[in-house]
């Protein structure tokens, strides 16, 4: 039964290509699940401390320490710093750093803090000063820079603030102790729950916005190489605006993972990039549940994340290896652009309602603006030659028994296809979303597909764009987020999937040049 292997909805098939990238879980640490931890990398172990489990108590002040994420060792149960909620962290002149942060969360006598603390061995806590030069903040970035501590923006009231809490300062110390204004005002706006993050001798910044009482998220990226002067590498990154993410340097690159919005709930979605501009997905088999305000490491040459709300909150431990030589997908933006002509059907029956599909015009314009949109990642576009009613003809007798799609290509008149151009019909009816059984493509209206994260925000444009990846040679993978994963709303490709495509719309377009039908996809 090998033609269902044409078929969307027939699982399982083909297994990921790229099996040494990916997450593993290893295991539920014994502290208790939390997120807005603080976290370090500090003499060979992954630590946590304090956190958020529920916003009308004291926040944990714990401290907890594991060389291999899997075994956690209690270290302290009542550390002296009391403002753990969205605290900021690092590991700085082998000492770990904790400042700032929100305490009693929606409770009365909730408070900012602008103290300062370190340890040099997690038992011992030194309060470095009590009130730094900033203002009390929480959720601001925090990053170690040409041998100084740099404090970047955050908000000076969690709950009960307005936009004047949220800061866009800029701060620096050898001490930790004697704070220098860098500049009141970065270039980027005033934000919170934001990440910074340090790569190739500069200082990155990432999203965040606000939560309350105004909303915003962002999903720009700014760079600079002395905290005072700042430059937008991007407006809008490919992954969507965000808060309360993590972010970290790993393998040369900025990587960013998971988050949350207003709009969109927790994200689960992995990021990568070498400058902060040029934005690629990581796609893995296997992901930890969407989530915010988790932590993330790098330790032992591995990327880390563990704990973080995930609806419940969690206290799940989870790494990723990518091998030393591991190279992200090669970037498209330099190839040419291969334009495909495509016929568009709209298939009209008065007496087999299966056959008539009731989109019009303007839905087929929407849906192959989305379907151009998934198909640029492979530099690859279509452009309607036509759009019009083909009027379905009764599947001759001899078809009753066959297979659907031979009885539905049967009803298609053949003369209404076009010789040169991708014939895309859609009816209403029929038992998978779609189906590519050489040409034409059928896909119905009536398609339903599963939600993945990231994924495309309706089912027809993405039904389309992989049944046309079928045409152009692809076959299934059955991957979490991409294009032919049967029966979600993924829609990414992988280098290998690119040069298929581009190879088979290649000589596409070099027989169309020659008259030749045959070379149609
Ligand atoms: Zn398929």
């Amino acid at each position: 039964m090998k033609l269902f292997f044409f078929l969307l909805g027939f699982a399982m098939l083909c297994r990921a290509q790229d099996q040494a990238t990916d997450w593993v879980l290893e295991g539920r640490a014994a502290w208790q699940a939390r997120d807005s931890q603080a976290e370090w990398v500090f003499r060979d172990q992954l630590w946590i401390g304090g956190g958020w489990f529920q916003s009308y108590e004291e926040p944990p002040r714990d401290l907890w320490a594991s060389g291999d994420g899997r075994e956690w060792k209690l270290i302290e149960k009542n550390a002296p710093w009391q403002h753990s909620d969205l605290p900021m962290n690092i590991t700085f002149k082998d000492r770990m750093w904790i400042m700032g942060g929100w305490h009693k969360g929606r409770l009365p006598g909730h408070s900012a803090s602008n103290q300062v603390w370190s340890s040099g061995d997690g038992l011992k806590w030194d309060q470095v000063t009590a009130a730094a030069g900033w203002s009390p903040r929480l959720a601001a970035g925090l990053v170690e820079f040409h041998g100084r501590l740099w404090m970047l923006g955050g908000t000076e009231n969690y709950y009960f603030g307005d936009e004047k809490s949220l800061k866009n300062d800029v701060w620096s110390s050898a001490d930790g102790r004697e704070w220098k204004l860098e500049t009141a005002n970065a270039g980027w706006s005033p934000r919170a729950y934001h990440q910074a993050v340090v790569l190739n001798d500069r200082m990155y910044v990432l999203g965040g916005g606000n939560y309350v009482p105004a909303y915003h998220a962002k999903n720009d990226v700014w760079s600079s190489g002395d905290g005072v002067n700042w430059t937008r590498e991007t407006a809008s990154a490919p992954w969507e605006p965000r808060m309360w993410f993590s972010a970290a340097a790993y393998r040369g690159r900025l990587w960013v993972l998971g988050g949350w919005s207003k709009e969109k709930d927790n994200f689960g979605d992995v990021w990568h990039s070498a400058d902060g501009k040029d934005w690629q997905r990581l796609e893995t088999t296997t992901c930890w549940k969407a989530r915010h305000e988790h932590s993330v490491f790098v330790f032992k040459d591995k990327l880390w994340l563990a704990g973080g709300h995930a609806r419940p909150l969690s206290n799940e431990v989870w790494s990723l290896h990518l091998p030393v030589d591991w190279k992200p997908k090669t970037s498209t933006a330099s190839l040419p652009v291969l334009t495909l002509p495509v016929r568009v059907h709209l298939m009209q029956s008065e007496t087999m309602p299966a056959m008539h599909t009731t989109l019009a015009e303007p839905d087929i314009r929407r849906i192959f603006g989305k379907v151009n949109k998934v198909w640029s990642q492979a530099g690859i576009q279509f452009e309607i030659e036509s759009i019009g009613p083909t009027t379905a003809v009764p599947a001759p007798p001899e078809m009753r028994l066959k297979p659907e799609f031979d009885r539905v290509h049967s009803m298609i008149p053949k003369q209404r296809l076009s010789a040169v151009a991708i014939d895309v019909c859609y009816v209403k009816e029929v038992k998978p979303n779609g189906f590519y059984y050489g040409e034409p493509i059928v896909v119905k209206d009536t398609a339903k597909l599963q939600e993945v994260d990231g994924g495309l925000d309706e089912p027809l444009p993405r039904v389309t764009s992989h049944e046309i990846g079928h045409a152009l040679g692809l076959k299934h993978r059955q991957d979490k987020i991409n294009l032919m994963q049967s029966g979600t709303t993924g829609f990414s490709l992988n280098d290998a999937e690119i040069a298929t495509a581009r190879a088979t719309a290649e000589e596409y377009l070099v027989r169309r040049k020659k008259g030749d039908a045959a070379g149609k996809p």
